[in-house]
């Protein structure tokens, strides 16, 4: 038993759309047991849908289709599954008498164009739309048709999403639940920070292996290595069994690397760790190539105004100089972009801002300014606290955007570490 699942419309494969359906389909389905074997795509051409409909078929159970049912020439996925199921269009009267009382509430005409919204190929079920003018289609494909050896139930719906959910929820998810032979499949997402996804592997080592359940697979995102761990079992007690075991074998092995899970990002997991560490504690930045991404990841969380009281944004050196404190013959002799130089700006903002941590950002963020000793991608992160200072030297690959992304999430992290307790892993 799994599902395919097929979005319709030029809109989606020409990328003006992204196809959200699909993926909220997808967790659908993952929460009563369903796999999914595929998420496949077409633009709205007839010959296209129907050649990808009529393989499909036989290669899953249920083929959950969304788009391409409006009232328009380029809607063709109902003309489409009447060629794949070798039958004509038929009127639907009850969905017919549906739209007329549609428009007449309206005090519309019903336009002739609508009329095909009434149209579902002979032998399908008709599926009501609550939201909208297109109805559903259910169809089957199976031995007693001759159309598949193995029965496949196809269920088309319209692609507007709150259409598409109010059908999925009412007509297609209980059926695919009640037919049972599934089983209940549960997921966590476990985040870690400042270490590479192969090195995460090696540390799992035999927890990723590609046969076991749950399964572990990483996913990466501005630095972040995510674990996603899925459990499918026949019963949710048993999924929620080995999922508990191998979170805790995930977090054994990756230990403080791991910062977070699910929705919880790494500047509200730092933002609460410093008000564990005490209620009065107080964080200030300094950042001159992040130019306040590291303030505004802050100030992102909601609260946070209890912690951080102000940041500067230095970008050139009179700044540096005049806003921070930091000396001037320092930024000539080791340029802006060094420890000292990063150190110092920590320590000033500390000061000026009353603060109990600072944070500090300078570096070459490119695609210029590079230079062989100063190479595009290092950049230079201090954390004053109140028993010192301490800085280190990055060398982040990627562009602008990602050395910039990198460069604040590392600054978190650096007070992440501080606040446990614990050296930053190398
Ligand atoms: P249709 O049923 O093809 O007329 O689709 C109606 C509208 O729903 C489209 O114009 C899109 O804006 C939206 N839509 C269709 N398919 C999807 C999809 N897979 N994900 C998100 N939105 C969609
Ligand atoms: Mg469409």
């Amino acid at each position: 038993m799994s599902a395919i699942i097929l979005s319709i419309g030029d809109e989606l494969i020409l990328g003006q759309t992204l196809d959200t359906n699909s993926a909220w389909i997808s967790q659908q389905l993952a929460a009563v047991g369903c796999p999914v074997l595929a998420h496949l795509t077409v633009g709205d051409d007839q010959a296209a849908i129907e050649r990808i409909i009529g393989g499909a078929i036989h290669q899953c159970s249920w083929l959950i289709i969304s788009g391409g049912l409006g009232p328009t020439v380029d809607d063709l996925t109902r003309q489409a599954l009447a060629a794949a199921l070798h039958q004509p269009l038929e009127l639907n009267q009850a969905w017919l008498d549906e739209l007329d009382r549609f428009f007449k509430q309206r005090n519309r005409p019903m336009p002739d164009a609508n009329r095909i919204q009434a149209m579902i190929p002979r032998t399908s079920r008709m599926l009501f739309n609550t939201c909208g003018t297109a109805a559903g289609i259910d169809a089957t494909f199976g031995p007693e048709n001759g159309l598949a050896v193995q029965p496949c139930r196809v269920f088309a719906m319209p692609g507007v999403p709150k259409e598409m959910k109010e059908m999925f929820t009412r007509d297609v998810l209980p059926a695919i639940a009640s037919a049972g032979g599934g089983a209940v499949i549960l997921s966590r997402t476990l985040h870690t920070f400042g270490i590479g996804e192969s090195r995460i592997a090696e540390l799992l080592g035999p927890l990723m292996d590609r046969a076991s359940n749950p399964s572990v697979g990483t996913t990466v995102s501005g630095g972040q290595v995510s674990l996603r761990i899925n459990a499918r079992f026949p019963s949710r007690a048993l999924a929620t069994r080995h999922l508990d075991q191998t979170l805790a074998d995930c977090q054994k092995a990756l230990g403080h690397l791991i910062f977070g899970e699910d929705d919880q990002t790494l500047q509200q997991i730092v933002l609460d760790l410093l008000s564990k560490s005490s209620p009065n504690a107080t964080l200030a930045t300094a950042e001159s190539c992040t130019g306040g991404l590291l303030g505004k990841m802050i100030t992102d969380i909601p609260g946070s105004s209890a912690c951080f009281h102000q940041g500067w944004i230095t970008y050139s050196n009179d700044a540096k100089s005049q806003l921070l404190g930091v000396p001037e013959a320092m930024l000539n002799q080791h340029g802006a972009v060094s420890e000292p130089v990063a150190q110092a700006m920590a320590q000033g903002a500390r000061r000026r801002a009353d603060a109990t941590y600072a944070l500090s950002i300078t570096g070459v963020a490119g695609p210029d300014g590079g230079t062989p000793a100063k190479p595009i991608g290092m950049v230079c992160i201090s954390l004053a606290h109140p028993n010192g200072c301490q800085s280190h030297t990055f060398h982040f690959a990627g562009d602008r955007e990602m050395v910039r992304e990198r460069s604040a999430k590392t600054a978190l992290n650096l007070l992440r570490y501080h606040l446990l307790n614990q050296p930053l892993p190398q």
